[in-house]
């Protein structure tokens, strides 16, 4: 939990950003996270104050930012939300990237309390307007900004050292998404703190960058296109060159953060055919993902063996190349007999991430 100005704070690793304002009328949430944090984020909100959750704001419809509207509801929080939100949330839904179906969410789940275009609240001595953006990275999105705090959560617009996921099935686009980055950056100046859907706490040049990273993307494939190749080509060109360097598995649960990312980008890659190469290095507190049953029980004290071996196997499978940093193993005492099959040390996270971004790898970093 970081306080970051006023009374409001945020909370990151629960699927999307938490943001939360504190005060008299109880707590306000933007973003629910996911239920398996349910515990971590109770005891987050407690080290802030005694406040009941009285209100909900859902930035978007997806899963990692409403799965936790059940039981916040339960425990007395009225749910806000983008009209879209709540018709996504209410029906099947499939979302064609993730190549996963969503059921309808529990009637307990979904907002109460819609709105179309705008709106504004007057909560805990703030002024808390919530505005839609035009469709960007859903038809859903807004952003909600504390004014007198002059922060502003912007929903999945804006991945900070993240290239975005788009999800096209429910209305989202690239334009879209350049357009919503416009409004973000119009719209702060030098001293706004801006919430990320994902990543660090970031400001208006990090919006800036954000926003250039996604005109170059798009132009890219506009020149494609002008060379005459069918958009399907264009996509499957794409010679995707990924590292990920995972420290952390905050809010480590059933699927960490930094390994749906990881599943994700995969996933694309599949879809696209695309040649590509993804290498991920764990390390610091995120090392023990790697180890072998054993070592894993022994390091974390448990008898259940690696949970995450499953999910490393199959990414491995799918070409996925994963290392253990060589300085997290010292420290440690593992060797390669310690690690899952197919894993190997490598030598320590920050030279091989300056190598691999010298070889023209784009650098993904979850949490360090
Ligand atoms: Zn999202």
């Amino acid at each position: 939990m970081t306080k970051l100005r006023g009374n409001v704070s945020m909370l990151e690793g629960s699927g999307g950003n938490i943001a939360a304002l504190t005060g008299r009328d109880g707590k306000l949430l933007v973003d629910a996270g996911i239920t398996a944090s349910r515990p971590r984020i109770t005891e987050a909100l407690a080290s802030l104050s005694n406040d009941p959750v009285k209100h909900l704001i859902n930035s978007h419809w997806h899963f990692d930012h409403t799965d936790g509207n059940e039981w916040l509801h339960s425990v007395g929080a009225e749910i806000t939300a983008h009209e879209n939100t709540r018709k996504h949330l209410s029906v099947t839904t499939r979302v064609e990237d993730w190549n996963f179906t969503f059921p309808p969410a529990p009637s307990g789940a979904l907002p109460t309390k819609l709105f179309d275009s705008e709106q504004t609240l007057h909560l805990n001595g703030s002024t808390i307007a919530l505005k839609m953006y035009s469709p960007a990275h859903t038809d859903s999105d807004i952003s909600v900004e504390f004014t007198d705090a002059d922060i502003v959560h912007v929903a999945d617009t804006f991945w900070n050292g993240h290239f975005p996921f788009i999800d096209y099935s429910t209305g989202g686009s690239i334009d879209g998404m350049i357009r919503a980055a416009e409004t973000n950056v119009a719209k702060v100046t030098d001293k706004t703190i801006v919430i990320p859907g994902h990543g660090p706490i970031g400001n208006k040049s990090q919006l800036t960058e954000f926003r250039d990273m996604l005109v170059s993307v798009r132009e890219k494939v506009a020149d494609l296109k002008n060379q005459g190749k069918s958009l399907d080509e264009v996509v499957r060109l794409t010679d995707l060159r990924v590292a990920f360097s995972v420290a952390d598995l905050a809010f480590e649960a059933d699927l960490p953060a930094s390994i749906f990312h990881l599943q994700l980008i995969t996933n694309d890659i599949s879809d696209w055919k695309a040649k590509a190469q993804v290498i991920t290095v764990f390390h610091t507190n995120a090392g023990h993902v790697t180890l072998n049953d054993d070592s894993y029980n022994a390091e974390r004290k448990m008898a259940t063996g690696n949970p995450y071996k499953k999910l490393l196997a199959e990414l491995m499978k799918r070409g996925v190349q994963v290392e253990l940093c060589g300085a997290t193993a010292a420290v440690h005492n593992w060797g390669n007999e310690d690690l899952l099959p197919g894993i190997k040390v490598n030598t320590d996270a920050m030279a091989r991430m300056s190598q691999l971004v010298q070889e023209g790898f784009v650098q993904i970093t979850e949490w360090d």
